[in-house]
């Protein structure tokens, strides 16, 4: 069975790729920018996996509208399974936000659909990579009267979606995964269809090479806590919620295999959390690192957190069936990682 992963390079995509080859069930076409990044991505699988499974397909900019078309064409019959991932996750554009971030969020939707449309006649599920962010801003997560469950939406505009790049990520999640099921409706296509929106992603990089000084953007709020300084104060107003990575593979895997998670927004959150309570963990955890990095402070996470809006994905964690990760598992997984890697261990 052959699963088509866009966004190769990406910390997420690199875990759903590993755990689909460790399955034995699944050959996987993973779509990079350049051959350059195919090779790197290569390597880092070529000591633990079998190559023979693992193939690469060169999309340079998933803006264009036609952008996965070439790949399709030579590999669309094969493909069973579409997983997209790639999307920019960053809040700081060069000269555009809308070009940056807003467009190729969408475009990279509209055309890995309308290229399994035209030539992938035997794909039988599409998984889209969506977020929290869909849910629905910032401000509204902020509102402890506010309810967020899988039915609701960000009802944040294009225009509003402009003003910075913070709210580009949250309008280009929005947008294309209102496309996706817009897609649906319109088209009624031969494969089903199931969005993910997982909170903030924590958990171990994939490959040990992969731990760099800076990190993917959700693990970098662990690493800087990490090489924080004693007198360093965090922000306890910075409150999110959060999930492993390797559940976030786990669930798609699950979407490529179960029935039941067909035409369902799954939204990921094991529980919330403040920079404070990052804090709190890695002190609570690694003794080593006591007097070293921020200091424990107890209770100010509790109570921001009872001001933020109600998050309830009882009926995900019903459909999915399993154990969420703990956040003191997920964040004793990132840390030691980044420890091993830089020998303080
Ligand atoms: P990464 O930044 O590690 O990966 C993003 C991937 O998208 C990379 O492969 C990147 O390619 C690719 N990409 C970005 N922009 C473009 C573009 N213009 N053209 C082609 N490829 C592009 O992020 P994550 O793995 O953390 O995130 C993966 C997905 O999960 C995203 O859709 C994100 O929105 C979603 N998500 C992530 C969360 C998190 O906390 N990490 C939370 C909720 C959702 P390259 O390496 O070449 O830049």
């Amino acid at each position: 069975k052959i699963v088509f992963v866009s966004g190769a390079t990406g910390f997420i995509a690199k875990h759903i790729i590993g755990q689909l080859l460790e399955t034995g069930e699944y050959k996987v076409i993973g779509s990079v920018r350049s051959q350059e990044k195919a090779e790197l991505v290569q390597n880092l699988f070529s000591l633990d996996y079998d190559l023979s499974l693992l193939e690469f397909a060169i999309v340079p900019d998933i803006s264009k509208v036609d952008a996965f078309d070439e790949a399709f064409i030579k590999y669309g019959r094969e493909i069973e399974y579409v997983v997209h991932t790639a999307s920019p996750l960053f809040f700081h554009a060069e000269k555009s936000i809308e070009n940056e971030i807003l467009i190729p969020a969408v475009n990279g939707v509209k055309s890995i659909l309308s290229a399994i449309q035209l030539y992938g006649p035997n794909v039988k599920k599409f998984v889209f990579m969506s977020s929290f962010a869909a849910c629905g801003t910032k401000e509204f997560d902020s509102v402890s009267r506010n309810f967020i469950n899988e039915e609701t939406w960000n009802s944040i505009s294009w225009e509003e979606s402009k003003e910075s790049g913070y709210k580009a990520y949250y309008g280009g999640k929005t947008f294309s995964e209102k496309y996706c099921w817009h897609f649906v409706k319109e088209n009624n296509p031969h494969f089903k269809v199931s969005t993910i929106l997982p909170t903030y992603v924590f958990g171990r990089q994939k490959f040990e090479e992969d731990v760099k000084q800076k990190l993917n953007l959700s693990c970098e709020f662990i690493n800087e806590i990490v090489h924080s300084k004693p007198n360093t104060i965090v922000d306890n107003n910075l409150c999110r919620s959060f999930i492993d990575v390797e559940d976030v593979g786990k669930t798609v895997l699950q979407c490529l295999k179960d029935n039941n998670l067909e035409n369902q927004r799954l939204l990921l959150s094991n529980g919330r959390f403040t920079l404070q309570t990052i804090v709190n963990e890695i002190n609570e955890s690694f003794p080593q690192l006591r007097g070293k990095i921020a200091q424990p402070v107890y209770g100010i996470d509790e109570d921001k957190i009872k001001t933020m809006a109600t998050l309830d994905n009882n009926k995900t964690k019903k459909l999915l069936g399993f154990q969420f990760k703990s956040f003191h598992a997920c964040i004793c997984d990132t840390v030691s990682q980044i420890l091993a890697t830089e020998k303080k261990m």
